[in-house]
């Protein structure tokens, strides 16, 4: 027979801590709590499966159940020496809800469950002091009638307002035994006129009826968003906790509080906390009075006026301390504890682990190894990789004022604050003059490149987590906020309207890259801190991990960041950044609109001296480590300028008409572009463009190398191919340039040529692309947008629809969607190793830099991930934890 109801209480418990997928975790930890030997106040657990049983029976609960939670009830009263609902001496309870993890959403609480007319009485007199019995009275009716019966919080509280004003009162406090009565008579004729039936009286009604409402939070909207958002199952289902209650709010011997073992927001290994005297739970929590500190050195340090725990009531602190202790080192980890003090005693109502910052998770992790209560591989597991973001960028300060006044898209953390400007050239002349700027715009270009540089950071209206202006400045390590649609910008008026709040040209407004949030005027920011303990985890997490870490750069900024950030090479160069300089972008355009090979010949020799730099800044900063360089990837129209002024000026930059330059866009205007003439297509159009960049790369590999320097050993990855014939063509053309480079500087050369897999049919047909391909990196950036027919850049607006409907469990960009795209990925590894035992496998679009991609990738056995500067901790310690199996 299953077991619904499991009883804890008296120093022993039938639950134990690793019983949460059954007790929930607060109940879980209670028990456990309870075999440790602590006070806790006793009561029961009744199971998750309860919960799950009530949905699979159309809201019915289990047969069995009315008598198990009978029995709990009775041993819960022997255990105090009182009954439920006596006219004498009641037992109380409380009832909370408590899933396997924490959730907010749900229904939190209902404390005093028991109390009656006719009980209410007997606490008054059991306890010598009517004002709490009536005072403990109206809040249960409130907090049940809140969460249970569903009457509003508002109009307890404005009855609460107007009897308070009546009596001339202002502060709970000072409210009498009868103001409090009559509180309670009002509470319950509101009840009365809101639901048409009275306030229950029957304390085994009001048990049940709480009992329901836990289970019926489980699946309300609140509870289902956020179930949603931490990809929580609805399958898992919620425990409900009934326990007797003990009073914080009896006198001057009694308090509530909340505590971690250590600092959550620093990690530094000193208790913490905070607690009111004379107070009942939620008074903390709800923010009416201001806590007072735990400790005298937290009084000191944060100048409070208030006595601390550890001055009012020294014996009952230094017992919390010795709790502190044990808790810590059973759990082997930090602790959030709530606790209560009833009349001099001390009771333990919660315990779990603390939820903290990175900086604090970082430290925790790295102090307790140290101290040998962890190993190094829990110390790994318990960081969360994505919240080293956290660390990584300026952040905004916690304790700052902000006004929101528009959300996007968290496209690349940081805080940043500057001035808005409307165009990239207009970023470059004020950054120019020392001025901050953020550029704002429907959505960039690459010839906004330079003014992205320029900025703080940069907003768009348009555009998903791969949009140009996601990833670029993802690898500049800009903060960025992108796709937030209900940005409306002018550029004509150079205005941009959001949250009701209309701004121009040079007003100042403040982007969380991190969130999403767009703010308005400057918010102060904190500075990343990259110190010990951040470092030493590092080591730790790059001696377990299998997967090598390279960085999608192209730029030597990039290339450094990176290093720094301890990248074991590059994974994708993406050349085509290379051609927006001022200096360069002239002789590109000057080769797009020639009309013969020889002319376009003629203006690709004036780029390959910039090239071979660029690759020689590259290889020399990367230091022997493998580079590779991806050959050019856009439409050529994307280099060509659009507006009238523009094209004037490149006409006659070029020497040719204006009506030449206006045809030859005509020409390459393509409806989508994405699918059009670009990746591989130009270098089987233009074999001269990639014969440039070939020359460019050897030359560059030579030069390095010749005095003495470390080897290099280029990567050469041809884009967008669909199958082994275009790479065969394009490869057998590299060897050429290859040999002849040899020839001309008498040097050997030492290469790869390999291609990235970023359309299915590549997928599909890499068997035989690895007869010619050395290496494949995965362009899961193409691969998903291919995959699934949905456009990068326009993805965005409708993402949303479908996270929520549950059609994608996340943005497909993102995260990679394994089922689909890693098929894909899975079968093309598969057939390339069968042709290529040793082949190189990479993957370099933007999930290399995701922890769940990067599990993905180590599970397929995969080299390397690659992915932007700033990621590059986050993959290592994300590689460390999947080879730990995560
Ligand atoms: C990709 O498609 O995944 C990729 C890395 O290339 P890009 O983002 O430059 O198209
Ligand atoms: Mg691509």
């Amino acid at each position: 027979m299953t077991k619904w109801v499991y009883g804890f209480g008296g120093g022993s418990a039938e639950g134990r801590s690793d019983m949460r997928e059954l007790l929930g975790g607060k109940g879980a930890n209670l028990a456990e709590m309870c075999n440790l030997g602590l006070p806790v106040p006793p009561g029961f657990t009744i199971t998750t499966e309860v919960c799950t049983a009530f949905y699979d029976n159309d809201r019915a609960y289990p047969d069995g159940l009315n008598a198990e939670v009978e029995t709990a009830l009775a041993a819960v009263e022997k255990l105090v020496g009182r009954s439920f609902g006596d006219a004498k001496d009641p037992l109380l309870v409380s009832v909370r809800s408590g899933a396997r993890a924490s959730m907010p959403g749900m229904m939190d609480t209902v404390l005093n469950l028991g109390l009656n007319d006719e009980t209410v009485e007997a606490l008054a007199s059991v306890s010598g002091d009517r004002r709490f019995a009536y005072d403990s009275y109206r809040r249960f009716i409130q907090m049940y009638g809140d969460v249970v019966l569903g009457v509003d919080h508002y109009h307890f509280e404005d009855i609460l307002e107007t009897v308070k004003e009546d009596k001339g009162v202002t502060l709970d406090t000072d409210m009498s035994a009868d103001d409090w009565a009559e509180v309670v008579e009002a509470f319950k004729k509101k009840v009365q006129s809101e639901l048409g039936q009275p306030f229950p009286q029957d304390p085994r009604e009001q048990l049940w009826g709480a009992i329901g409402a836990v289970f019926g939070s489980w699946m309300n909207a609140r509870a289902n968003t956020y179930r949603r958002l931490h990809n929580i199952p609805a399958s898992w289902g919620t425990a409900v906790n009934v326990q007797a209650m003990v009073f914080g709010n009896m006198g001057n011997d009694c308090a509530t509080g909340v505590c971690f073992s250590r600092n959550p927001s620093t990690g530094e290994d000193r208790f913490y906390g905070e607690y009111l005297i004379n107070a009942q739970g939620e008074d903390v929590v709800a923010g009416i009075r201001t806590p007072a500190p735990l400790t005298e050195i937290e009084k000191q340090e944060s100048g409070s006026d208030l006595i601390s725990m550890e001055a009012a009531m020294p014996r009952v602190f230094k017992e919390l301390c010795d709790i502190r202790e044990k808790l810590e080192s059973h759990y082997r980890d930090m602790q959030d504890m709530e606790f209560t003090v009833e009349s001099g005693k001390l009771y333990m109502l919660q315990t779990r682990a603390g939820k903290r910052t990175a900086k604090a998770a970082l430290r925790i992790a790295v102090e307790m190894c140290r101290d040998g209560v962890i190993s190094q591989k829990d110390a790994i597991m318990r960081v969360n990789p994505a919240q080293l973001d956290q660390l990584l960028h300026p952040t905004l300060d916690p304790e700052a004022d902000r006004k929101v006044v528009g959300m996007g898209l968290p496209a690349s953390p940081g805080a940043a604050s500057g001035q808005i400007v409307f165009s990239a050239e207009v970023a470059e002349e004020w950054a120019g003059k020392g001025r901050k700027v953020i550029l704002v715009r429907i959505e960039t270009s690459p010839e906004d490149i330079a003014g992205m540089h320029a900025a703080q950071g940069i907003l768009t209206s348009r555009g998903g987590m791969t949009s140009h202006a996601a990833v670029v400045a993802r690898g500049m390590g800009t903060p960025c906020v992108c796709g937030a649609g209900a940005v409306k910008i002018d550029y004509a008026n150079k205005t941009m309207m959001s949250g009701g709040v209309t701004l121009k040209e040079g007003d100042v407004i403040t982007l969380d890259g991190a969130t999403g949030e767009v703010m308005l005027g400057e918010v102060a920011t904190l500075k990343p801190d990259l110190s010990g303990d951040f470092s030493q985890l590092m080591e730790w997490a790059d001696v377990l991990r299998r997967l090598k870490i390279r960085t999608n750069a192209e730029t030597p900024e990039e290339a450094e960041t990176a290093r720094g950030f301890g990248a074991e090479g590059i994974g994708l160069c993406r050349t085509e950044h290379m051609f927006f300089d001022p200096e360069r972008i002239i002789s590109m355009r000057e080769m797009i609109l020639a009309e013969t090979e020889q002319g376009r010949r003629s203006a690709l020799a004036k780029l390959l001296p910039y090239q071979r730099q660029d690759f020689i800044d590259l290889f020399r900063i990367m230091k022997g480590l493998p580079v590779t360089i991806r050959l050019l990837d856009p439409p050529l129209h994307e280099f060509l300028p659009h507006g009238d002024a523009e094209i004037a000026e490149v006409a006659k930059a070029a020497g040719v008409s204006e009506a030449i330059v206006k045809r030859r866009l005509l020409d390459l205007a393509e409806a989508n572009p994405m699918l059009g003439h670009r990746g591989c297509r130009l270098g089987i159009s233009y074999p001269e463009i990639y014969e440039m960049q070939a020359r460019a790369i050897f030359e560059a590999a030579i030069e390095v190398t010749k005095d003495g320097g470390d080897p290099v050993i280029p990567e050469i990855m041809i884009p967008l191919i669909v199958g082994k014939k275009e790479l065969e063509i394009l490869k057998a053309a590299i060897i050429k340039v290859a040999a002849e480079v040899e020839d001309e500087k008498g040097a050997k050369l030492k290469y790869l040529v390999g291609t990235m897999i970023e359309l299915p049919r590549a997928a599909l047909r890499a068997g035989e692309i690895a007869e010619e391909a050395e290496f494949f990196s995965f362009g899961t950036n193409d691969l998903t947008q291919t995959t699934f027919g949905l456009s990068r850049d326009d993805a965005a607006r409708f993402l949303d629809t479908y996270i929520a409907k549950d059609i994608f469990a996340g943005d497909p960009f993102v995260s990679l969607d394994q089922d689909g795209v890693g098929e894909l990925v899975s079968l093309a590894a598969e057939r390339g190793r069968a042709t290529r035992s040793d082949i190189k496998l990479g993957i370099c679009g933007e999930h290399g830099g995701d922890p769940a991609s990067i599990a993905f990738c180590e599970a397929q056995g995969l080299d390397y991930v690659s992915c932007s500067p700033y990621r590059v901790p986050i993959a290592r310690l994300a590689a460390a934890q999947a080879a730990l199996g995560k």
